[in-house]
């Protein structure tokens, strides 16, 4: 048995202070992920810093057309909020098309961001996994691989990262908040979810006494007519194999601007900046949407089940920019 301590916090400043004084010490959301890995013995956390209590549920308009999102809002509130539906609808379906709605109404959306990669080896508590206990090695790369990562891979990790919101926020350049000992951050997205690199046990660029307290996505005309698809092998209720966050400006059958992210292939949320700058000038076509796909996954490292990923990450990329394209045309 391992002991367990647990405290409220009651604002930011007292939330942080609580968490500071033990280095085992983690934040309790909605405890949907965080509450599984120490019933699994796998949390190295001795302490729980519960912040249900703080006011940080908010679901705000910024007067750019974006969005100010708190840290503890609900998955489901975010999903169902009308500036989200409308503005950002790629965000609100990826909200959607995640967990179920009873996972939903718990889980908050900072919790979402630090969810922990569903890898059986990590979570299996016994087979070597660098990200678990750092240097026994990788089951994983000569193992069953056939739902981890082919981009951003190492051979030290290649587990995905499992968020479906995370791959729409992404797209759109949101920005994470934190307030930590230090101070206040504003960390980019793309920035906020590490490769693993060397150092997989590493996943955040922050302590783990730096609270999130909200998300900001930039109000931005292009997210209008997104689109998030989820290619997984159950309907519900499963993570994605595939998943693409997808958004197009066309002018006169040119592509001005473009928005694509995966889920499900890469071991963060996979902005696909390089299909993007391919994307932006040329025809608003098919063929151009494969070549861009194409481009990005050029740089795909396999393994022994995962090959498959690639293809379908492709197709899913077409299928994602040309169903926002009949947005655009419609
Ligand atoms: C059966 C099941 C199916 C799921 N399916 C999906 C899916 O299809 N798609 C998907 O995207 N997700 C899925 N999830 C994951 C789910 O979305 C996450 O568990 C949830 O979003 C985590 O939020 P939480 O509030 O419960 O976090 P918690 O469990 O409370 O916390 C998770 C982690 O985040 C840290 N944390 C929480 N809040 C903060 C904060 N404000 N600042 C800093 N650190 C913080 C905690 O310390 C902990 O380490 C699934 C989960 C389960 C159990
Ligand atoms: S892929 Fe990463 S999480 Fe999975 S066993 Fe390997 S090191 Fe661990």
């Amino acid at each position: 048995m391992r002991p367990l301590t647990y405290s409220r916090a009651w604002d930011v400043a007292g939330a942080i202070a609580l968490a500071t004084t033990s280095p085992a010490s983690a934040f309790l959301a909605g405890g949907t992920t965080e509450v599984d890995l120490i019933r699994a013995g796998i949390s190295g956390t001795g302490h729980l810093v519960d912040i249900n209590d703080l006011p940080l549920t908010g679901i705000e308009d910024r007067p750019d057309g974006g969005l100010s999102i708190g840290a503890l809002a609900r998955m489901s509130d975010v999903a169902r909020a009308p500036s989200v539906v409308r503005r950002f609808p790629a965000i609100s379906r990826a909200l959607l098309l995640g967990a179920s709605e009873q996972l939903r109404n718990m889980a908050s959306m900072g919790g979402n961001l630090r969810q922990r990669t569903r890898c059986a080896y990590l979570r299996d508590g016994v087979s070597p996994c660098n990200k678990r206990e750092p240097g026994t090695g990788c089951a994983a790369l000569d193992g069953l691989n056939r739902g981890h990562a082919i981009l951003g891979t190492s051979k030290h990790c290649i587990a995905t990262h499992p968020s479906d919101v995370a791959v729409a926020l992404v797209a759109f350049d949101a920005v994470v908040h934190t307030v930590g000992p230090a101070g206040e951050r504003a960390i980019a997205f793309d920035d906020f979810f590490l490769l693993p690199g060397d150092t997989p046990e590493l996943e955040h660029p922050i302590t783990h006494d730096e609270l999130i307290v909200g998300i900001d996505v930039p109000g931005e005309p292009i997210a209008r007519n997104s689109v998030y698809l989820k290619f997984r092998d159950r309907q519900s209720y499963e993570f994605a194999l595939v998943s693409v966050a997808a958004a197009i400006e066309v002018d006169r059958g040119i592509v001005t601007d473009a928005r694509l992210a995966l889920g499900g292939v890469g071991t963060k949320p996979w902005r696909a900046r390089r299909a993007e700058v391919a994307l932006v000038g040329g025809p608003a076509d098919e063929a151009a949407f494969r070549r861009a796909a194409a481009l990005e996954l050029a740089g795909a490292v396999t393994r022994e089940h995962n090959a498959f990923k690639v293809e379908l990450a492709q197709r899913a990329a077409v299928r994602g920019l040309n169903a926002s394209l009949k947005g655009v045309m419609s």
